[in-house]
C-alpha cells in the first residue's frame, strides 16, 4: 500500500529482553474493558465497534469482556446496559450517579480510575472521539500507565501483551506499541476504524453495580447549556452510507457545490481532502483521512483527489470506491474499484443529471447489500 510499511514488531522473545518483570501490584490485572460512551443519552457507535474488537481480544486471552457504563440513574443508562450485552459483553460494571449526566472530565476520570483500582482490568479501550480522547488521556496520566492513541490495529502477542498498532511518521509507517510494565494497557480507536459487529438478542447478564460518590462542590467544571455550532448536520459523515468528496483537483471553492449537489441527489454526505480545509474551503470536521474522519460507506466517490496515503487510510474500508481524476497515473487508481479519467468539473454535473433522471421520482440511491 503506497509507501506505507509495517515494521515487524520485535518477537515476544526479543521483547523479553526489554521487559522487566511486571511489578507485583499489576500481576492480578485481568480481563478486557470497553468504555461505553454515552453522550446526551446516546451510545456512540464506536463503543459497539470496540466491543467487537474487545470480544476478539478477550477470547484470545481466555478472559472476560466487560463494558463500563457511567451515567445518571434512569432509562438511558439502562438502555446502554442492554445494548452492551446485545453486543456481546460478558458483564457490565455500572456506576449510576446524577453527577455523571453530562460528560465532565473530573467526575468521569475519578469514576473510571476508581473502577480500575477496584477491579483491575488488563486492557482498557476507549473511542478516539472528542470525549474519549479527553477521558483516556487523563485516566492514563492519573493511573501512570501507557496509552496508545488512534490505533488502527489491536492484537494479543504470544506473551499476552496488547500489541497496539498505529500510523507514525505522517502515516508512512505503522508502529506497534506495547505497555510492558504498567497496567492497564490503554488504547483509543477512532470511529469506523474497526468493523461494526453483529448485534444479537443476548439478554442482560451479570451487572456489577459500583457504589461511587463525588460532591458537586469538588468539580470545577459546570455544564450551563449546550449551544449548537450550526454544523451538527456534519456529525454523521463517519457513518454515512454514501460519501462524495472533493480535492484540490476541483480548482475553486465554488466548485465544491458540485460534490454537494451530487451527494444531495444520491442521499449521501460530503467531505474533502485536507488541503481544502487548510484553504478554508470546507470545515475541518468534513476532512477525510488520517487526521480527519475514517469512513466506511457502501459507496465513496472521490473527485479531484490524488489518493495520498494519509487520505487512503481514511477511506479504504469503503465497499465501493469510485475515483474521478484527470491523471491516469494518480495513486487513487491503485485502490479505487472504478476509475474515471476525466475533468471532475464537467463530469460531476453530468453524473448528477444522470442520477436525477435515473432516480426520479424517488431521487434516492437505494444500495443493496
Ligand atoms: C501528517 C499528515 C496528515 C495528513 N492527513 C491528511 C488527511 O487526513 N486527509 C487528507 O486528505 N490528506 C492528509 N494529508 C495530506 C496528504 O498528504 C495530501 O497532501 C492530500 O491528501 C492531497 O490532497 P488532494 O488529493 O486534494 O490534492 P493533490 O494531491 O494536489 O491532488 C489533486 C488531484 O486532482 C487531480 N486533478 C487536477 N485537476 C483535476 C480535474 N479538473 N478533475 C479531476 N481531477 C483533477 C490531479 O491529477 C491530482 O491527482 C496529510 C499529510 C500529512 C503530512
Amino acid at each position: 500500500m503506497g509507501t506505507r510499511k509495517r515494521e515487524a514488531p520485535p518477537p515476544a522473545q526479543a521483547r523479553a529482553g526489554m521487559k522487566k518483570e511486571l511489578p507485583e501490584q499489576f500481576r492480578d490485572y485481568r480481563h478486557v474493558w470497553v468504555f461505553i460512551e454515552l453522550e446526551r443519552g446516546q451510545v456512540h457507535p464506536v463503543s459497539f465497534e470496540l466491543l467487537g474488537e474487545g470480544r476478539r481480544l478477550a477470547d484470545q486471552l481466555g478472559v472476560q469482556l466487560a463494558a463500563i457504563i457511567l451515567g445518571p440513574p434512569g432509562e438511558t443508562t439502562w438502555h446502554a446496559v442492554a445494548e452492551a450485552f446485545a453486543y456481546d459483553a460478558d458483564l457490565v460494571y455500572l456506576v449510576e450517579e446524577p453527577l455523571l449526566t453530562d460528560y465532565r472530565n473530573e467526575p468521569f476520570t475519578k469514576a473510571l480510575t476508581d473502577l480500575v483500582a477496584a477491579y483491575k482490568p488488563e486492557i482498557l479501550l476507549l473511542g478516539a472521539t472528542t470525549l474519549g480522547r479527553d477521558l483516556a488521556g487523563s485516566v492514563a496520566t492519573t493511573l501512570l500507565t501507557g496509552l496508545t492513541a488512534d490505533c488502527t490495529g489491536l492484537d494479543v502477542d504470544a506473551d499476552g501483551s496488547l500489541a497496539a498498532t498505529r500510523p507514525t511518521f505522517g502515516g508512512s509507517l505503522l508502529c506497534t506499541i506495547y505497555t510492558l510494565n504498567c497496567r492497564p494497557q490503554m488504547a483509543t480507536v477512532r470511529p469506523r476504524v474497526m468493523r461494526m459487529p453483529q448485534r444479537s438478542n443476548k439478554p442482560i447478564g451479570r451487572i456489577i453495580r459500583h457504589d461511587w460518590r463525588m460532591c458537586e462542590e469538588e468539580i470545577v467544571t459546570k455544564v450551563v447549556d449546550f449551544l449548537s455550532d450550526g454544523r451538527s448536520e456534519n456529525a454523521n459523515l463517519a457513518y454515512a452510507d454514501v460519501v462524495v468528496a472533493g480535492g484540490l483537483g476541483l480548482g475553486t471553492a465554488e466548485n465544491l457545490r458540485l460534490i454537494k449537489d451530487l451527494a444531495r441527489t444520491i442521499g449521501g454526505d460530503y467531505g474533502c481532502s485536507r488541503p481544502l480545509v487548510q484553504k478554508g474551503w470546507m470545515a475541518a470536521d468534513r476532512q477525510i483521512g488520517q487526521t480527519g474522519k475514517t469512513i466506511r460507506p457502501k459507496l465513496y466517490i472521490a473527485a479531484g483527489i490524488s489518493g495520498a496515503v494519509q487520505h487512503r487510510v481514511g477511506v479504504e474500508g469503503a465497499d465501493l470506491i469510485v475515483a474521478i481524476n484527470t491523471d491516469p497515473t494518480a495513486p487513487i487508481f491503485d485502490f479505487a474499484h472504478l476509475g474515471v479519467v476525466a475533468d471532475a468539473v464537467s463530469f460531476l454535473p453530468a453524473l448528477t443529471d444522470a442520477f436525477i433522471r435515473r432516480l426520479a421520482p424517488a431521487n434516492r440511491l437505494k444500495l443493496v447489500n
